[in-house]
């Protein structure tokens, strides 16, 4: 979905858009979109500044990093950004943008606005760092393989032994 700036009224535009599955590109190993992606925004300008304040929800499918399963989250964020013409490259303005860079600024090219493409920004400064299942997801035994979420294997209990086994033998050592 673009938005031609020249075609923009005095008035703030209420967008709601739903992208169809697959027309966001997003590309992640471990992580992929699994609904339709939802935006609902108000756009201002001045000029050919824009200021977008709405919220974008979809759902996202993810491989836990730790037991390997695939789980699905419900994902919503909302934002609150303004959008400039890019500026020419000089080492002045390379200042500008670094500054620019919290304030939730970006840059566009001043004629067509790329609403697809802001919205997977925004998906992407919200993902998490580490894909997790649960907080306190076991994962797979580094041995055998087991999901460790639904049962003991004998590995970790063989290790356990092993290391109860050098205590004793340490302790028996001390006794002598
Ligand atoms: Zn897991
Ligand atoms: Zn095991």
């Amino acid at each position: 979905m673009f938005i031609e700036i020249e075609n923009l009224r005095s008035e703030p535009l209420h967008v709601h858009h739903v992208f169809p599955v697959g027309e966001i590109r997003f590309i992640h190993e471990d992580a992929a979109l699994n609904e339709p992606v939802e935006t609902d925004f108000i756009l201002t300008h001045k000029d050919r500044d824009l200021y977008l304040d709405g919220t974008v929800q979809t759902a996202i499918r993810f491989r836990c990093s730790r037991c390997d399963k695939e789980f699905f989250r419900t994902f919503s964020t909302s934002f609150d950004l303004s959008y400039l013409p890019q500026p020419k490259w000089t080492n002045e303005n390379a200042e500008i943008e670094l500054k620019y860079e919290d304030m939730g600024v970006g840059y566009y090219d001043g004629v067509t606005f790329d609403v697809g493409l802001m919205v997977l920004e925004q998906i992407e400064l919200a993902m998490p760092m580490n894909f997790i299942c649960r907080e306190d997801c076991k994962g797979l035994c580094y041995k055998c393989g087991a999901d460790l979420n639904e049962k003991a294997c004998q590995c970790v209990k063989e290790e356990s032994d092993y290391r109860l086994s050098v205590l004793v033998d340490f302790k028996k050592k001390m006794d002598k």
